[in-house]
């Protein structure tokens, strides 16, 4: 087996957690307990800073909380997701769980090759084996390789030192709305902007976000993704942008983002091909279907998000972070969903 788009949806979920412990500057490492039946059991990221424990790798919490929380049988039947291959320390307490497959989006052998590479990280005093040096039976996969470039980021720059914030962290207030009929044609007129900026650099623009999907609630900002030939390549898009009007906002690798100055647009770019130009557009056709899972879906993820509504989040990243595991559940249905439908990009002219 490799690493599949349903696994990426978890694997994804393991990197935002592994970077929420970068941001509490805690070591990046990120990991997600799923069952059989791809339901979220448990998550955690590492505390080792943060609870003062050099155990404290999720892994190690993971597999203590399977022992205590599930029989043999259900241990051995789930997936263990994680931002990193465990280390010795970890893999044996998998092991000795009888936890099943582990999905890594980086591994021990990458992350000894950043170690020799990078000023900024520290050496590790256990020996980076691979999994199965310590448990021979076990189902391993991973590398992916989009996201070990992010999980290297992470590692490489601490969060204090991180620019991919343009301006810095900010305090926002978040207010959900019910649906507004209007939102579609504003995506339409930002588009034709989009369009004249970019012309022909512009591969692909998609309405994304909640914004996207009629009868869901949303915070009244529309979400634009755009695919371009090569996001890293700024100078093929930042200076048109720029001139019509939207500002610069995030750079990382695979992802630069603007908004309007009123912050009432988001423009994402990625690259064309991408798991993330891929990821939101099959998000959103998930949730404007009609069936029965669907439409329970599009309410639960709509009832979250009102129930974050009419707070001020010191940074949107604390907000979203909110949302991920049940944005994760319901990628993993959309994701069988592409698989038995055969679901794709439409084309654009
Ligand atoms: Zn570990």
């Amino acid at each position: 087996m490799s690493v599949s788009h349903p696994d990426r949806v978890f694997l994804n979920l393991a990197v935002d957690l592994a970077r929420q412990a970068w941001r509490f500057g805690d070591t990046p490492f990120g990991s997600v307990l799923v069952a059989a039946d791809g339901m979220i059991l448990f998550t955690d990221r590492n505390r080792t800073v943060t609870d003062s424990s050099p155990l404290l790798h999720p892994e190690f919490t993971i597999a203590e909380w399977a022992v205590a929380n599930l029989s043999a049988q259900e241990r051995s039947a789930c997936t263990v997701y994680t931002s990193g291959e465990h280390c010795p320390m970890c893999a044996a307490a998998h092991g000795w769980a009888g936890s099943g497959r582990i999905v890594y989006a980086s591994s021990s052998t990458q992350l000894a090759a950043w170690i020799v590479q990078e000023q900024n990280m520290n050496a590790s005093p256990i020996a980076p084996l691979p999994v199965q040096d310590v448990v021979p039976d076990i189902i391993v996969d991973g590398p992916d390789e989009e996201l070990s470039d992010e999980v290297r980021r992470l590692h490489r720059t601490p969060f204090e030192q991180d620019q991919s914030l343009v301006g810095g962290r900010q305090p926002r207030h978040v207010d959900v709305l019910h649906y507004d009929p209007a939102w579609p044609g504003r995506f339409e007129a930002e588009r034709d902007r989009i369009l004249t900026a970019l012309g022909t650099t512009a591969i692909r623009v998609e309405h994304i976000g909640s914004t996207s999907v009629p009868g869901l609630a949303a915070k009244p900002v529309i979400d634009i993704n755009v695919s371009v030939e090569d996001v890293d390549d700024h100078t093929a898009f930042v200076p048109s942008l720029t001139d019509a009007g939207y500002e610069i906002r995030v750079t990382e690798p695979g992802h630069v983002m603007f908004r309007t100055p009123a912050s009432d647009v988001h423009v994402h770019l990625c690259n064309a091909g991408s798991s993330w130009e891929r990821r939101h557009p099959l998000f959103r056709d998930w949730l404007r279907d009609s069936g029965p899972q669907n439409l329970a879906d599009r309410e639960a993820y709509g009832e979250l998000k009102l129930s974050l509504s009419g707070r001020t989040w010191e940074d949107m990243a604390v907000y979203n972070d909110r949302k991920g595991p049940l944005i994760a559940e319901i990628m993993a249905r959309a994701e069988k969903w592409a698989e038995a439908t055969g679901w794709h990009l439409c084309p654009q002219p």
